[in-house]
């Protein structure tokens, strides 16, 4: 088992053959949903079922989902090209259990996975459990399962805070303990001194790999935890992470997945990728993996606009067109990138296929647009800032309303060249011009991360009674 495909196949077959039910990923824009703009997690479309708003005719799923972490709570977008592991859009692979199996399944099938059928070895692997704190309890039931099912001490069974293996929907309602598995990316020996540490520039290291997500408790108002009447399991791995690992490579970008697009990006400038954190590699990345964003956002129906979410894969294109530009890049390249996307996965995903036409187009025109200005603005930039440690609100503005510079595209300039952008002068200006014009459509809406998600339902169905978990339960005993 080497490819991403088979991979994902396996993985997939794995939890089928425990009495799963394989579904197909939910859309990466999640219907009827305006506070979530893009599917952040393989539970998004499992919202309902693990509020018991939702029956299906299962109690365990399994997933590869769509993802992309662009904003709100989880927003990736800084990281993509400069670590080996974050990216845009991604691939979860996810195992869900509605009120069925709990930890001592999870963790075992997890397991059987990783060093079974992915045959990673277990010196390069450690795993993560909640240490617990005032009133919270630590999940010395998950660490007991693990050594039991590993054979690890202590030493590989990590106990972290809240802030790592802690979830919750919110100040109340449904929360529990997390565990995480960790591989080693690289060469040499695993090294547990590492553990915590930041892996290097080229992605050698602890990698996170997979989350495993226990519901337990309902927290109330007052504090007080109650364990839920029917607990359940949402996992997360990235596909991406895992294939770095089966593939025994350490950068994600080095994977059949990510590798033929940069190498197009390289074929396409004419200049060499040499894997480092030079200006060009990173690039050439940044391409990657934003023309998958893109691909797979525009076959959703998603154009490049300038409010909500269609301004945040605008923003995501006009980041790819720049790097682009700084490589040298003349003509219009970008749809070639996104294009081979639907090469690469339009198997799997057939509606890349089905809109094959409309993401060519789309992407050249948005192109061909953004370039009419782009040497214009980055000139602008130049002035503004020559010297500055600052880009003034005023001139921000004129750059995103006149030039078309997404503030993101302008921070990251900033990043590159040792400046910072003054974003509440630009707020405060593009605030002024929506008043002046009156139709610009109230305030830019985040979207969020799964734990809002969880609170957004709540607070629109009243959630927290857990009414058809309870339902279920009294009916089975
Ligand atoms: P990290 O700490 O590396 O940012 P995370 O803790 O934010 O990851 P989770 O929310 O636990 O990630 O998501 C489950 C899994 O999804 C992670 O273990 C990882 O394999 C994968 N993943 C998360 N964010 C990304 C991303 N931006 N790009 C690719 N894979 C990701
Ligand atoms: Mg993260
Ligand atoms: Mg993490
Ligand atoms: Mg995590």
């Amino acid at each position: 088992m080497k490819t991403s495909r088979e991979i994902r196949e396996a993985f997939l077959r794995h939890f089928e053959q425990r009495g799963h039910t394989r579904l197909a990923s939910g859309p990466l824009v999640p219907p009827n949903d305006p506070t979530l703009y893009f599917a952040n997690a393989g539970m998004v479309q499992f919202k309902d079922v693990f509020t018991g708003k939702d029956q299906r005719p299962y109690k365990r799923a399994t997933t590869s989902q769509k993802c992309m972490r662009v904003k709100g709570k989880h927003n990736d977008l800084d990281n993509v090209g400069v670590t080996a592991r974050h990216h845009t859009f991604f691939e979860m692979l996810g195992n869900f259990s509605f009120g069925d199996y709990f930890k001592r399944d999870a963790i075992a099938w997890a397991w059987e996975f990783v060093v079974g059928t992915c045959a990673l070895p277990k010196e390069k692997l450690v795993v993560t459990v909640f240490e617990g704190e005032p009133g919270l309890p630590a999940d010395d039931e998950a660490a007991q399962i693990w050594a039991e099912v590993t054979g690890f001490g202590p030493e590989r069974i990590i106990r972290l805070g809240k802030a790592d293996n802690f979830w919750s929907m919110g100040d109340t309602g449904p929360c529990g303990p997390c565990t995480e598995i960790h591989f080693w990316m690289g060469a040499g020996e695993p090294d547990l001194a590492k553990f915590g540490q930041e892996p290097g520039e080229d992605g050698a290291g602890w990698v996170e790999i997979w989350n495993n997500v226990f519901m337990q408790f309902e927290r109330f108002a007052d504090g007080t935890l109650t364990p839920l009447p029917a607990q359940s399991v949402d996992t997360g791995m990235g596909l991406e992470r895992i294939t770095a690992a089966v593939q025994g490579v350490v950068s994600n970008y080095d994977t059949d997945l990510l590798r033929p697009l940069v190498e197009l990006a390289s074929q396409i400038s004419g200049k060499p990728y040499g894997g480092t954190m030079s200006r060009d590699d990173v690039a050439m990345r940044v391409i990657a993996d934003h023309a998958r964003a893109t691909a797979f956002c525009i076959a959703e129906g998603v154009q490049p606009d300038k409010d909500g979410r269609e301004s945040v894969l605008r923003s995501i294109m006009r980041r790819a067109i720049r790097f682009g530009h700084m490589l040298g890049i003349e003509r219009l390249f970008l749809h070639e990138v996104a294009l081979r996307v639907v090469d690469l996965m339009g198997e799997q995903y057939p509606e890349l296929r089905e809109t094959r036409e409309l993401i060519s187009a789309v992407t050249q025109n948005e192109e061909r647009g953004f370039r009419q200005t782009l040497k214009r603005g980055l000139e602008i930039l130049q002035e503004e800032t020559n010297g500055q440690a600052t880009l003034g609100g005023a001139a921000a503005f004129k750059l995103h309303d006149t030039f078309g510079f997404p503030l993101d595209l302008q921070q990251q300039i900033g990043r590159e060249q040792g400046f910072t952008v003054d974003e509440d002068g630009y707020k405060a200006e593009r605030e002024e011009a929506r008043k002046r014009s009156r139709g610009g459509g109230g305030p830019i809406r985040q979207g969020e991360g799964v734990a809002a998600v969880h609170y957004a339902i709540a607070q629109r169905v009243g959630a927290t009674t857990f009414t058809g978990y309870e339902r279920e339960r009294d009916g089975s005993t």
